[in-house]
């Protein structure tokens, strides 16, 4: 897969893309990434890619053409080229999106500053995403976000392959909740025991406890989340009573 981003600071991404699991998947050949400045499109003493907004008010906007030119140049390069837009105004990011965007061939960014961009940039759009609910200084962070979120997905990117499936929100069969609460050495640490079932060594019984632990952590802290997951009759049935005891009332989805 190779992951690109346009953006007016394109430093700003060397070293997130070198570290950890992303910088190791690069050298792995899992991802490759490339950011584009820009600027290399404009084609004033200046440099410019801002503007003032037509109709008055406060800040700046960025300038359609040099994203427009910058866009004619870069998407054909190579087929099969899926062009993602951040803006606040988009469709919300989540797990279901990651494992989406997962089976691109190539995608780019294109991350907005300022007070955002000319909406007629927007045309070479696949697709618009936001975050979340919160306004970011510029697409570059989300960028980062998105681009982690794919990353360990990939097959290959994560030492152990089970570990992006077994995570909160991991989609799929018996999915959607979050992780269940995990421990290591030592077993007791002020005071706090770890649960006495994870050093019994029975997998079925540790098993069990997981799946109760995440589904009674999903229901005290997401409960937003129950409707969608993937849950037994049984499951259903005990989330119900969850919720009413951490939240009041539930009635669970048909
Ligand atoms: N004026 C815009 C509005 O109110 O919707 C906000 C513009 S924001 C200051 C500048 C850029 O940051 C946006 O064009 C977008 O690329 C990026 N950005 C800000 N918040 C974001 C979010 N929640 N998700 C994704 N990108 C975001």
């Amino acid at each position: 897969m190779k992951i690109e981003a346009l953006t007016v600071f394109p430093g700003m991404f060397d070293d997130v893309m070198s570290t950890s699991i992303l910088g190791r998947a690069r050298e792995r050949g899992i991802f490759e990434f490339e950011a584009h400045d820009l600027r290399d499109w404009t084609h004033d003493r200046h440099r410019t890619v801002d503007d003032a907004p037509y109709g008055g008010g406060q800040g700046m906007l960025m300038k359609v053409e040099p994203i427009a030119e910058a866009l004619d140049d870069i998407i054909p390069r190579t087929p099969s080229c899926h062009v993602v837009f951040f803006t606040p105004c988009g469709a919300r990011f989540d797990q279901h999106v990651a494992e989406r965007l997962a089976s691109q061939e190539r995608i780019l960014f294109v991350c907005g500053r300022y007070e955002g961009m000319d909406e007629r940039a927007y045309a070479y759009a696949d697709e618009c995403l936001s975050i979340g609910d919160y306004v970011l200084t510029g697409g570059e962070l989300a960028a980062m976000v998105v681009t982690d979120a794919i990353v360990r997905l990939l097959p290959g990117a994560l030492g152990d392959e089970q570990s992006s499936k077994d995570e909160s929100f991991a989609t799929g069969e018996r999915g959607g909740l979050l992780e269940y609460a995990q421990y290591t050495r030592p077993a007791t640490f002020r005071g706090q025991d770890v649960p006495e079932v994870l050093l019994s060594g029975d997998h079925a019984r540790i098993a069990q406890w997981r799946r109760h632990d995440a589904l009674e952590r999903t229901c005290r802290w997401r409960p937003d989340l129950i409707d969608a997951a993937d849950l037994t009759a049984e499951e259903c049935l005990e989330a119900a009573v969850l919720i009413e005891r951490y939240h009041g009332s539930h009635t669970p989805e048909e």
